[in-house]
């Protein structure tokens, strides 16, 4: 029988702990995908490449060549390296399918997005993981039904590596809880609390970011009343969780037609 040709993936991001991660399950049998390289911070970490189960390892400034060849680019870097490839390098990408799970993204980079979209099938999630965007669902639906009486604190850990904060999915679940409330997260949104913080406001969206270990990634999302709590949370056991939903992605954008897509039109949550 006549195998089915795999997709050939460029992973933006390769030597990290996400890239490596994307490497490891697209060298499972029946993946569906070829990598045919990486991108990283310099290509020193090449020499390595091999080990981690990329054919090349290309430095951002010459990783042109290797763009060209690919049929999905999936992104799992910095906002710096998300900037270079699909910003300067958008003119290599129109038509591939783009993934990206890089967070910290600005609003200039949401509009990258928005570009490349207009020409390629693009996927971005804070979060690939099928559990996280179900509960992304439930806290939208939570936070209707029980309206800004109750009020939502979101606590999220990570690892003691990670650089941005409050994290990329806690700020995802927060959108949740203000579409539910019908207010404007950029309004309502309190990063942590010290000192004389105040009394707290009705409709606030607390954040909390704790930072530590080699937590992969837990959130927890407080509905605080005043005779009940509702406490929904998520825990990531291992990062591969994250790598399988961006590799299912990258087979599920191949092909698509252009357009800005969600895990939520993937996983069938519409
Ligand atoms: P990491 O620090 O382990 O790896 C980052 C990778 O990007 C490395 O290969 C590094 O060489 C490369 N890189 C970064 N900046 C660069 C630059 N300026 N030029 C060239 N190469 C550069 O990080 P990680 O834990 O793998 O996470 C990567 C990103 O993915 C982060 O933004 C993280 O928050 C995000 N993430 C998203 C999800 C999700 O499901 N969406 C899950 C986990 C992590």
């Amino acid at each position: 029988m006549e195998s089915r040709a795999q997709v050939r993936v460029v992973v933006s991001g390769a030597t990290g702990r996400m890239g490596q991660a994307l490497a490891r399950l697209a060298a499972e049998e029946g993946s569906g995908i070829e990598i045919i390289g990486g991108v990283a911070r310099a290509s020193y970490e090449s020499q390595w490449a091999g080990e981690i189960g990329y054919p090349v390892v290309e430095a951002a400034d010459t990783c042109e060549w290797l763009l060209r060849e690919a049929e999905v680019v999936v992104d799992f870097s910095s906002p710096q390296l998300f900037r270079t490839v699909v910003g300067r390098h958008a003119a290599l990408l129109r038509g591939k399918g783009l993934v990206v799970g890089t967070t910290g993204l600005e609003e200039e980079d949401h509009r990258l997005l928005g570009d490349a979209a207009r020409h390629s099938p693009v996927l971005p999630a804070a979060n690939f993981s099928p559990g996280v965007n179900l509960l992304v669902e439930l806290v939208q639906r939570a936070a209707r039904a029980l309206g800004p009486d109750y009020d939502a604190e979101i606590v999220e850990a990570h690892h003691r590596r990670k650089v941005d904060a409050p994290s990329g999915t806690a700020l995802h679940l927060g959108e949740a809880v203000a579409r539910g409330h019908g207010s404007a997260l950029g309004e309502v949104r309190r990063d942590g609390r010290s000192g004389q913080a105040g009394e707290r406001p009705r409709g606030q969206i607390g954040f909390h970011a704790v930072r530590g270990g080699d937590v992969v990634g837990d959130h927890r999302v407080l509905f605080l009343g005043e005779r009940e709590r509702l406490e929904l949370a998520h825990s990531a056991g291992d990062r591969s969780v994250f790598a399988d939903g961006a590799l299912r992605a990258a087979l599920w954008v191949h092909g698509r037609a252009p357009g800005l897509y969600s895990m939520r039109d993937l996983l069938g949550l519409g």
